[in-house]
């Protein structure tokens, strides 16, 4: 099993080692604003474990929550004054936002240097284009797993299902730089079957149970879900049947517990660095 937890936990303790370090040299403590817009349950749930994190990895947050109806422009003169605050490094504003807001027009207007989600226009084309960048934090979180346990994606014929902005576009962005060969598959893809079949390494990123058959999963192959169900039981359930692609894949994530943690902890990894702090990706120890 791919261990998110473990993976997470050493992603905040190398945050916090060096954001100590920082602080015992002179520098200032990251400051990371988490703003949340309105009573979304989930939200809340993420929101609240981001703010724990921050306190795990030396990150001192900001906690700002905003009623529902907060006003579009309300919101984007909130964000102006963190982007002209010294104390701050990271924004991050927790979607998805009420449907009167615009999401487009707040992640764009993050300054990109304290854009520590990576989805504005600047970092997401940074990342496309190979420069240094605030990268999204899901995807990046990926690479990083993969690397911990010593995967190399090199020429492996990569897989993911889903291509939003959040997950699966950048996901294939990451991947492709890694040296793999990224086919990316989406509600329009025609024989998801076939593709699923020959991946390597397969990342699945829809949010429906069941999208993927754990059938298809080929012996061997490396599977992680992305995917975040709660069904109508309160249980946690990823998009693939953990136990069946289990018992065919070589390594899996499981839900909970997989890619969630990373998420988070890659978050407190890219507000270290926009506050100009060098994190070291962790590395299993071969012990
Ligand atoms: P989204 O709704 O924005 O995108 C879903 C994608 O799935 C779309 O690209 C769509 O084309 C594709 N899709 C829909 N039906 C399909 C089908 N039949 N076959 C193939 N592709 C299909 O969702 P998202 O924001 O990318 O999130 C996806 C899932 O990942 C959700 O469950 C979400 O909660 C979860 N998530 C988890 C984390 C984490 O940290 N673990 C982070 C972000 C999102």
């Amino acid at each position: 099993m791919l261990d998110g937890i473990e993976v997470s936990g050493a992603i905040l303790d190398s945050v916090r080692d060096a954001t100590d370090k920082y602080v015992a040299s002179g520098g200032r403590r990251p400051g990371l604003a988490v703003v949340l817009v309105g009573t979304d349950p989930a939200s809340a749930i993420y929101v609240r474990a981001k703010r724990k994190d921050c306190m795990k990895a030396g990150i001192t947050a900001r906690d700002i929550d905003l009623p529902a109806d907060t006003s579009q422009q309300d919101l984007l003169d909130l964000i102006d004054q963190l982007n002209h605050d010294d104390d701050i490094q990271g924004i991050l504003v927790q979607l998805p936002l009420p449907p009167h807001i615009e999401e487009t027009a707040i992640t764009n207007s993050i300054k990109s240097d304290k854009d520590v989600d990576g989805f504005h226009a600047f970092n997401v084309g940074r990342l496309a284009l190979r420069q240094p960048g605030l990268r999204p934090c899901t995807a990046r979180g990926i690479v990083t797993l993969l690397n911990y346990y010593g995967i190399d994606s090199k020429g492996k014929h990569c897989v993911i299902v889903g291509a939003s902005n959040i997950v699966g576009r950048p996901m294939g962005l990451e991947l492709l730089h890694a040296g793999a060969t990224v086919t990316t598959c989406h509600r329009f893809t025609t024989d998801l079957e076939a593709f699923v079949r020959q991946a390597e390494i397969l990342v699945v990123a829809v949010g429906q149970p069941g999208i993927v058959n754990a059938e298809w999963v080929a012996d061997g192959a490396i599977v992680i879900d992305v995917g975040i169900n709660r069904l109508d039981s309160g249980k946690l359930v990823g998009d693939m049947d953990f136990e069946l692609a289990a018992r065919k894949a070589a390594w899996i994530t499981p839900v909970p517990g997989g890619v969630g943690p990373i998420t988070r902890a890659t978050l407190m990894q890219n507000t270290a660095e926009a506050a100009g702090i060098h994190i070291v990706d962790p590395k299993k120890s071969q012990d």
